[in-house]
C-alpha cells in the first residue's frame, strides 16, 4: 500500500510553520474523529492517516527524515496507529498526540498524554549549601547527605517481590489506558488501577512496596570551585532522582550560599570592611593593621584623615570563579570616640579645646562647610 505525502494529508506547504501544521492537524483530526463518526472505516482510515502525518510533520527530527528520505526514513516511527485500530493496542501513540493538541479543550483532562511506559527522566534535585567566606574564595570540598528517590535494588525498579510476577491489570485488561467520555470526545486516559502501566504486581516487593523506587539518603562528595557567590549553582550530573521506566536519573544542584562575615562585607569580587582608628591617629597619621584574607597588612593612614575615608587595598579582594583579576579590599576608617576617659585625661581635652577657641573653624573643615550650607539655606528661604 503506497501512502501519500504527509504535507498533501494535512493540506499544509511543505515550508509550514508548526503552528500551521498543528492547525491542519487540528482541523482534520476533529472532522474525522471515530466519535464523529461511527462505524464509518473511511473516516477512520483518513483520521489514522492525518494522525499519523501530524506525528511525523510535527516533530523536527523526523519530519527532517521524512524531507530527506521520504516514507523510507520514518518508517515504524508512526507507532500505534496501524493495526489495532483507534482504542486498540496501538492507542497509546494515539492519545499522545491527542492530548497535546486537543489538551486545551478538554482543560487537561486528558491524563494519559503522556505514554506511562516511556522512559521518564528523573527530577533534577536541588541542594542549598551555606558555606562561609573562607571556603567560597579558597574552594573547598564538602560532603553533602543527599536524601533521594533511587532504584529499588530489591525489586531492581520492577515492583515485584523476586520470584513473583506481575499480572495484566483486570481494569484496563494491560492497556494502560481507559476511555472517558467527556462531552462531545471521548478521552483516553491513565488508568486509574495501574497508572497507566498496563501491569499490576500480584506481590509488591517489600522493600519499596511496589513502588520501584526508594528514598535513600546518600553522601556525596561536592568540590566547590575557589570564588563562588552566593547564587551560584554547582551541577553533579545524573545525581538527581532515578528515571522511571529505565529512564535516565535528573540532576542534582548545589545552590551555593555565603554565611555573613563577622568582618568582611562581600560585593561580587571586592570585599568591604571597617576598621576603627582613634582621633589622635586620623589627626597626625600612622599605621593601622587591617584584616585580609590572607591575615594582617599595614595599613598607612595620612595625617588629617577623616571618619569614613575608604583606603583601597588593590587585588586583596576576591578572585572570581569564571576567572578575572582579583578584585580589591575597601578598608572603611571610622573615628572612635574614646570613652572611659579619667578626670586628667578630660582635663587635657579641655584645654585643647580652648586651644582652639577663637579661631573660627579652621580646624573643622566639615564643620565650616556644614555652617556655610546651613547659612545658604536660611538665604534661600527668604522672600
Ligand atoms: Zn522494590
Ligand atoms: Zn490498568
Amino acid at each position: 500500500m503506497s501512502k501519500r505525502d504527509y504535507y498533501e494529508v494535512l493540506g499544509v506547504e511543505r515550508g509550514a510553520d508548526q503552528k500551521e501544521i498543528k492547525k491542519a492537524y487540528r482541523r482534520l483530526a476533529q472532522k474525522f474523529h471515530p466519535d464523529r463518526n461511527p462505524d464509518d472505516e473511511t473516516s477512520a482510515e483518513k483520521f489514522r492517516e492525518v494522525s499519523e502525518a501530524y506525528e511525523i510533520l510535527s516533530d523536527n527530527e523526523k519530519r527532517a527524515a521524512y524531507d530527506q528520505f521520504g516514507h523510507a526514513g520514518v518508517d515504524g516511527q508512526a507507532g500505534g496507529f496501524g493495526g489495532g485500530g483507534f482504542g486498540g493496542a496501538g492507542a497509546g501513540g494515539f492519545s499522545d498526540i491527542f492530548g497535546d493538541v486537543f489538551g486545551d479543550i478538554f482543560g487537561g483532562a486528558g491524563g494519559g498524554r503522556r505514554n506511562p511506559n516511556a522512559p521518564q527522566r528523573g527530577s533534577d534535585l536541588r541542594y542549598n549549601l551555606e558555606i562561609n567566606l573562607e571556603e567560597a574564595v579558597a574552594g573547598t570540598n564538602v560532603d553533602i547527605r543527599v536524601p533521594r528517590l533511587t532504584e529499588c535494588n530489591h525489586c531492581h525498579g520492577g515492583g515485584a517481590e523476586p520470584g513473583t510476577s506481575k499480572k495484566s491489570c483486570p481494569t484496563c485488561n494491560g492497556i494502560g489506558q481507559v476511555r472517558m467520555q467527556q462531552g462531545f470526545f471521548a478521552v483516553q486516559q491513565a488508568c486509574p488501577t495501574c497508572h497507566g502501566r498496563g501491569e499490576v504486581v500480584d506481590t509488591p516487593c517489600r522493600k519499596c512496596h511496589g513502588e520501584g523506587r526508594i528514598q535513600e539518603t546518600r553522601t556525596l562528595a561536592v568540590k566547590i570551585p575557589a570564588g563562588v557567590d552566593t547564587g551560584d549553582r554547582i551541577r553533579l550530573n545524573g545525581e538527581g532522582e532515578a528515571g522511571i521506566n529505565g529512564g535516565p536519573a535528573g540532576d542534582l544542584y548545589v545552590q551555593v550560599m555565603i554565611k555573613a562575615h563577622p568582618i568582611f562585607e562581600r560585593d561580587g569580587r571586592d570585599l568591604y570592611c571597617e576598621v576603627p582608628i582613634n582621633f589622635v591617629d586620623a589627626t597626625l597619621g600612622g599605621e593601622l593593621e587591617v584584616p585580609t584574607l590572607e591575615g594582617r597588612v599595614k595599613l598607612k593612614i595620612p595625617a588629617e584623615t577623616q571618619s569614613g575615608k575608604l583606603f583601597r587595598l588593590r587585588g586583596k579582594g576576591v578572585k572570581p570563579v569564571r576567572g578575572g583579576a582579583p578584585g580589591d579590599l575597601m578598608c572603611k576608617v571610622v573615628l572612635e570616640t574614646p570613652v572611659n576617659l579619667n578626670d586628667d585625661q578630660k582635663d587635657l581635652l579641655r584645654k585643647f579645646q580652648d586651644s582652639l577657641d577663637g579661631t573660627g573653624n579652621k580646624h573643622s573643615p566639615r564643620k565650616s562647610g556644614w555652617f556655610d550650607g546651613v547659612k545658604k539655606f536660611f538665604e534661600d528661604m527668604r522672600p
